[in-house]
């Protein structure tokens, strides 16, 4: 019999920098469409894991310089390349022990998290036959579970105000995975460390789009915790982090350029600069819920990946 402190070493050697355990009863209350035991109702357990973003995919953008690496090695590798080969090493342990393992990286293009049986790429009539319940008690597929809330459930850490998951070794820096499994494993407690998040509102401050509302929140209850992050503004959001900035993009030269990284996401992140591992790129670098926030968080000794210098050497660029 596997247990909990064999499978999170494991996870580790596979790959994951951080690793928890949520037992399923952590997603009572979930909305029908998110709600992972629909996915696999048998499942006893979900480990979670956080895969670092390094801090140095980000140098090029904080210098202006050289946007590429945050949005191939910081973002589409981790999400395509890297995640998708740990999870499949490490849930070999899982079924040679006997337990199905299911494997969710955090990107699955087919879907998102509320996809409420639609899909939002599409119009009309299509858009809301997407899909559709193959029995009345079932939510129509594919259901997709909140990451982030995985995550807290499993004992990773907090969601800070900016709706990011926030873990005491990276703050902001990690994306994350999950696999749903029957092995009956020990969960974690939830995170009782500190608490990072101090509402310095510096994510809302310094996010390009302003996509992060700093009157209106969500509120929550979730493993009987109550928590509560900033609306966002995905229309805004999805614009800016590849690129509707003027002041922070600098492959914007004409006015052409404007409408065009302007355009619906799905557009917009394919125009003039081209997707890295098949996935289009984010130009602006999270400047309010990554960059403002890890550098924060790291002025007040709250991480422990500590760096010799500070990420902001220089002051800021904008065009
Ligand atoms: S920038 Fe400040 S308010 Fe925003 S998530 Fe980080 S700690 Fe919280
Ligand atoms: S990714 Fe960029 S635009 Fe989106 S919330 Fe973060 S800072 Fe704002």
């Amino acid at each position: 019999m596997v247990t909990s402190e064999q499978v999170k070493a494991y996870a580790k050697e596979c790959g994951a920098d951080i690793v928890g355990i949520a037992s399923m009863d952590r997603f009572e209350g979930a909305p029908k469409q998110m709600d992972p035991r629909y996915i696999f109702p048998d499942a006893k357990a979900m480990i979670v894991m956080g895969f670092r973003i390094l801090r140095g995919t980000l140098r090029g953008i904080e210098e202006g310089t050289f946007f590429v690496s945050y949005a191939s090695m910081g973002y589409a590798a981790i999400n395509f390349v890297h995640q998708p080969v740990v999870l499949w090493n490490f849930c070999r342990l899982l079924e040679d022990e006997g337990y199905e393992a299911l494997p969710i990286p955090n990107n699955f293009p087919w879907t998102n998290t509320d996809s409420s049986g639609q899909n939002p790429e599409l119009t009309g009539q299509l858009r809301e036959t997407w899909s559709r319940p193959v029995s009345p008690d079932r939510p129509a597929p594919d259901v997709f579970i909140h990451m982030r809330i995985a995550a807290f459930c499993a004992g990773l850490g907090e969601i800070g105000y900016s709706k990011m998951f926030l873990s005491p070794q990276f703050g902001p820096r990690q994306r994350l995975a999950a696999v749903i499994t029957d092995a009956p494993l020990e969960p974690d407690p939830l995170y009782d460390g500190p608490q990072l998040c101090d509402r310095c509102m510096l994510c809302a401050e310094e996010c390009t789009g302003q996509a992060i509302s700093t009157t209106n929140t969500v509120k929550v209850t979730v493993a009987g915790r109550d928590l509560e992050w900033g609306e966002i503004d995905y229309h805004k959001c999805s614009r800016y982090f590849c690129g509707a900035s003027r002041q922070y993009n600098p492959f914007m030269t004409c006015p052409e350029d404007e409408e065009g990284f302007a355009q619906p996401v799905s557009q917009g992140q394919r125009y003039k600069v081209p997707p890295t591992y098949v996935y289009g790129r984010a130009l602006e670098g999270a400047r309010g819920c990554i960059r403002a926030c890890m550098m924060h968080l790291d002025e007040q000794e709250k991480l422990e990946n500590k760096f010799k210098a500070p990420f902001r050497i220089r002051k800021p660029w904008r065009l």
